[in-house]
């Protein structure tokens, strides 16, 4: 849960503004406004990880969407039945009753948990700014997840483990709650979840154990799990959702580049887009359409059709003339509804169309699922699979755009390479996916003991790149050698008990003389020596 409580307050109250101004004025337009106050509450909720209030506000969101079909239906003459309103009324009490429960339940809470590695003076491990995110894990056979439980450890999370029968913590609310249905009758399993769910609106309550049936799946996720994992899977899989849930970093917002020549138009485009959560940025020259994609950059662009001098399919086939904005998708809104006007406009490298007067919900929906899909795609692009960390050519772009930045004004830059000690014996050993599974770990762990400004990425087999924007050569190897006595620790599980592994590091200082491919060299040079050395060290190549 990364939003304060401040945030989800003023978001209700909006939303209860927005209901009362609906039931005193009626009319269309006021109830629109409260659609979209809904809606954007229920993404904003989702996207914070809140599942238990998201789920309520989703079946709000249901009732009011399918209202708003009824009212905008000609035969209705813009009133809902006297009926419908009452009963939405008390949906949204009842909404609004529970999210208040929740702010004022875990205000403190919340707010304790908004310190960002950001904020840090200085290159200190996340460790000592945040405290551990909370797990509670529900199972009568604790043995035969301590493995699990001890790796955790590792990550910066906490596991508080209760028997299936015994009472839950109820503050604070944990980050994720684990639920084992081994060894018990279905029923009692998605009985306890129901309890959980009603327990614990914020947190993110996974199945574990659960059968592979449709009908245990479908029973747990009405129940209220977020997520189920059948008997015998993987035990990377668990964890990576553990350390994904548990990590600190949040996405960015998304952004709408509106090309409109009506300004009326653009703002009130803006507006909805803005309820939504989304930055937007308006143009109302088609001409200006490359500055302001190469300046802003943004996730998706909404062209309308008609402007003086071009149409929005012009500006589009103007825009995929260049390859860094081909894939960028492009929503068309116009005011004509002509089907074959509609083709055309798709044909010719647009995404979507949309007609006008739009639809607030609609707009946001869709504009949410393309970028969504977007975001999707350029991480599979820029990342690797494996890790999630940037790949090899993504890592040194960053540690270029660093350079620059660097260069600019005037601050310092530190470079780490890392690279897994005695690697070959790992998978000789205990085999190429109990391999994978180190490389994970150890990705994983320096994503999490960086600050979010740093960049990591993969930059070989099981060889790591750390970008430390800022940072002197001392804070850089204060914080991955630390790092290093962490990763050391952790223990791998395999049939017959465990094994650790280790790593080495060379960290560079950048200076105005070298350009990347000489710092990396410096870095790599560091590296060697830690591994003459005697390996599982981190050096630091001095100036000269
Ligand atoms: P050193 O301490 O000197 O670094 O020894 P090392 O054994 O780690 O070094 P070496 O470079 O000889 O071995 C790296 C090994 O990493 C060889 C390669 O098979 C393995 N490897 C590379 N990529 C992957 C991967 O994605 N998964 C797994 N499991 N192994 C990988
Ligand atoms: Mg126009
Ligand atoms: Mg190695
Ligand atoms: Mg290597």
């Amino acid at each position: 849960m990364s939003c304060s409580p401040e945030d989800l307050n003023k978001r209700c109250l909006e939303l209860a503004a927005k209901w009362q101004t609906c039931t005193q004025q009626g009319g269309i337009d006021s109830f629109v406004e409260f659609a979209v106050s809904v809606s954007s509450l229920t993404a904003f909720l989702e996207s914070h990880g809140l599942s238990g209030l998201h789920q309520s506000a989703h079946s709000l969101e249901q009732k009011v969407l399918s209202l708003m079909d009824q009212l905008m239906d000609p035969s209705a003459g813009g009133t809902l039945p006297a009926g419908a309103s009452a009963l939405l009324g008390v949906q949204v009490q009842e909404f609004g009753a529970r999210a208040q429960a929740f702010i004022q339940g875990h205000s403190s809470h919340l707010t304790e948990r908004r310190h960002t590695p950001d904020t840090a003076p200085d290159a200190a491990p996340l460790s000592t700014l945040v405290p551990p995110k909370k797990i509670v894990f529900v199972t009568d056979t604790p043995v035969a997840w301590k493995d699990l439980v001890a790796q955790v450890g590792f990550f910066h999370v906490q596991v508080e483990l209760v028997g299936t029968a015994h009472n839950l913590p109820s503050v604070p609310e944990p980050a994720m709650v684990l639920v084992d249905a081994a060894q018990r009758p279905l029923g009692a399993f998605v009985a306890q979840v129901q309890t959980l769910r009603g327990q614990f609106s914020a947190s993110h309550i996974v199945g574990l154990n659960v059968g592979i049936d449709f009908e245990s799946q479908q029973r747990a996720l009405s129940a209220g799990c977020d997520a189920c994992f059948a008997t015998g899977a993987q035990y990377a899989a668990i964890m990576a959702r553990i350390v994904k849930l548990c990590s600190n970093e949040e996405e960015a917002p998304y952004k709408v580049l509106v090309v409109e020549d009506s300004k009326t138009a653009g703002a009130l485009i803006r507006r909805t887009l803005s309820e939504a959560g989304m930055d937007s940025l308006a143009i109302t020259r088609p001409q200006d359409v490359l500055t302001a994609l190469a300046a802003y950059q943004p996730d998706l662009v909404l062209m309308d059709m008609y402007m003086p001098g071009c149409t929005g399919v012009e500006v589009t086939r103007v825009i995929r003339q260049h390859a860094e904005f081909l894939s960028t998708p492009v929503v068309y809104l116009s005011g004509d509804s002509n089907v074959a006007l509609q083709v055309d406009a798709l044909r010719l490298g647009g995404d979507h169309f949309l007609t006008k007067p739009f639809n607030p919900v609609i707009l946001n929906a869709v504009v949410k699922s393309k970028i969504d899909r977007y975001r999707t795609l350029r991480r599979t692009m820029l990342h690797d699979s494996l890790t999630g960390l940037l790949n090899h050519t993504t890592s040194k772009q960053q540690l270029q755009s660093a350079i620059n930045a660097a260069r600019l004004d005037g601050s310092g830059l530190c470079v780490a390479m890392v690279d897994i000690d005695h690697f070959k014996s790992v998978n000789d050993t205990y085999g190429h996916p109990m391999g994978d599974h180190v490389i994970r770990s150890m990705a994983w762990l320096l994503k999490q003991r960086v600050r979010k400004s740093d960049a990591v990425g993969r930059y070989g087999g099981e060889e790591f790149v750390v970008v430390l924007p800022g940072s002197t050569a001392d804070q850089a190897h204060t914080v991955l050698d630390r790092i290093r006595g962490d990763f050391s620790r952790i223990r791998h599980p395999v049939d017959d008990g465990w094994f650790s592994s280790s790593f080495s590091g060379g960290i560079a200082q950048w200076n105005a003389d070298l350009d990347s491919e000489a710092l990396l060299k410096r870095a790599d040079e560091a590296l060697y020596r830690a591994k003459r050395a005697g390996r599982n060290q981190v050096q630091v190549l001095q100036p000269g």
